[in-house]
C-alpha cells in the first residue's frame, strides 16, 4: 500500500443545490452504502438519523471471505427491500427527500456499482441531487452522529476497519488529513487473519474479542513492530502467531484459545493505542476519537476510554451500529456535504480505490 500524506479539500459543486428546493421539512437525505458485504441504507433529517437499516450476507459464511460477485447479486437483491425499510422506518416517503447519498469508494467495484446506480435511478426518477461519498470519511463523521456527545474540531480519529487503519486528522467535517496509516495489513484483517490461523470462522475479529474476554492477556507475548512516524504494521504479528503456534502440540489451540484470543488482541490495541498517544503529543490535539468495525472492540472501547482519562483526552467512540459498515455514517457525511454545495453529476462512477 502506497503511503499518502495529503490534505483534501472534497469536490468542488458539481451541480446548483438552489434549483431543488426543500421540502420544508429540513433536509433529508436517502443514503447508500453498498461498499462490501452489507447493503445498508439510511435516512437523516437535518443531521439527525432517523433510519439505519443493515442488511448482512450470510452467503459468505462458508468460503471463509467475502466472494465478490456473491456479495454484488446479493445487493442487487437486497437493495430495494433495504431503501422501503428505511423509509418506513423513518417514516417518511421517497417524495419528501432533498437527496440521494451513496458511497463512491473505496470498496468491492460490482458492490458500489449497485449501490452509484441504485442512488443514480433515483436522483433522475426524483429530479433530486446526488451525494458522492468517501467511505472512509464517513467512518470518521460516524463520531457526529451522536448529537448529545460528538467531538468539537479538531480532533484526531483513529479509524480501524477490515480494510483500513488510519489516523486521521479532522480540521472540519469536510477538511480530513490522514497523518499515519498502515504499510501492510489492517486491524480488522489482523484479527481475521490471527482468527484463521486458529480455526475460528470469518470474520474472526468479533469472535476473538467474544473468546478473550475469557483470557489473559499477557499469557503469551507476539511481535509488536517498530514503524517509524504514525504508520502501523501487522503483518509481523501474523507470522508470529502462525510461527509460535506451528510450534506446539496439537489440542493446544483448544486448550488455549480464551487466553491466545486475549493475548493477540492486547498486541494489537496496544499497537494501535500507542501510535495513538503519539499522535496526540504531536498535534497537541487532544479530542481522540475511533471508528471502523474494529472499534466495535471491547477491549480497544475500554482502552481507548482508560488512556483518555488517564491522560485527560477528550474520547469519542460511535454507537456500535455505527462502527461496522453502515449507512448512517454516509447519511451523515453527506447531510454536511449539502450543507456546503457538494453534489456530485450523473457522471459520477465509483472507485475502489482508497485515495480522497
Ligand atoms: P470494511 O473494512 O469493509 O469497511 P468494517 O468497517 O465493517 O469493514 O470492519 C470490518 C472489520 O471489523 C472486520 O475485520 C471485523 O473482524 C472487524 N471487527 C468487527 N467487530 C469487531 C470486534 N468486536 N473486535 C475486533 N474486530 C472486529
Ligand atoms: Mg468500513
Amino acid at each position: 500500500m502506497n503511503l499518502y500524506r495529503v490534505i483534501f479539500y472534497f469536490a468542488a459543486n458539481m451541480s446548483n443545490h438552489e434549483q431543488y428546493p426543500l421540502r420544508g421539512e429540513g433536509i433529508t437525505i436517502l443514503a447508500i452504502e453498498s461498499s462490501c458485504d452489507d447493503t445498508s441504507v439510511a435516512v437523516c433529517r437535518n443531521g439527525v438519523i432517523l433510519s439505519n437499516i443493515i442488511a448482512g450476507q450470510i452467503v459468505h459464511e462458508k468460503y471463509g471471505g467475502v466472494v465478490p460477485e456473491l456479495a454484488s447479486r446479493a445487493h442487487m437483491q437486497n437493495i430495494v427491500p433495504t431503501v422501503q425499510a428505511a423509509l418506513d422506518t423513518a417514516n417518511t416517503t421517497m417524495d419528501k427527500l432533498d437527496a440521494i447519498a451513496f458511497t463512491q469508494s473505496p470498496g468491492l467495484i460490482g458492490s458500489l456499482l449497485v449501490g452509484v446506480q441504485f442512488a443514480k435511478s433515483v436522483a433522475l426518477a426524483l429530479d433530486k441531487p446526488l451525494i458522492a461519498v468517501h467511505h472512509m470519511q464517513a467512518h470518521v463523521l460516524a463520531n457526529l452522529i451522536d448529537t448529545d456527545n460528538k467531538p468539537d474540531f479538531p480532533f484526531l480519529c483513529l479509524t480501524v476497519s477490515g480494510g483500513h487503519t488510519q489516523i486521521v486528522l479532522a480540521k472540519s467535517p469536510l477538511e480530513l488529513e490522514v497523518i499515519g496509516e498502515t504499510i501492510d495489513d489492517a486491524a480488522g484483517e489482523a484479527f481475521d487473519k490471527c482468527a484463521k490461523i486458529m480455526g475460528i470462522p470469518y470474520p474472526g475479529g468479533p469472535l476473538i474479542d467474544k473468546y478473550a474476554k475469557e483470557g489473559n492477556p499477557l499469557a503469551f507475548k507476539f511481535a509488536e513492530p517498530q514503524m517509524p512516524e504514525l504508520n502501523f504494521s501487522f503483518s509481523g504479528l501474523k507470522t508470529s502467531v502462525l510461527y509460535f503456534l506451528q510450534k506446539q502440540e496439537s489440542g493446544f489451540i483448544a486448550a488455549n484459545q480464551a487466553d491466545l484470543c486475549a493475548s493477540i488482541q492486547y498486541t494489537i490495541i496496544n499497537i494501535l493505542l500507542k501510535k495513538l498517544k503519539k499522535a496526540v503529543q504531536q498535534t497537541g490535539i487532544s479530542n481522540v476519537c475511533i471508528a471502523g468495525g474494529v472499534s466495535a472492540n471491547s477491549g480497544l472501547r475500554n482502552g481507548l476510554t482508560e488512556m483518555g482519562k488517564k491522560h485527560g483526552w477528550k474520547t469519542f467512540i460511535p454507537a456500535f451500529q455505527y462502527c461496522t459498515d453502515n449507512a448512517g455514517m454516509i447519511a451523515i457525511t453527506a447531510h454536511y456535504k449539502y450543507l456546503a454545495g457538494q453534489f456530485a453529476g450523473m457522471e459520477a462512477s465509483p472507485s475502489a480505490r482508497a485515495e480522497w
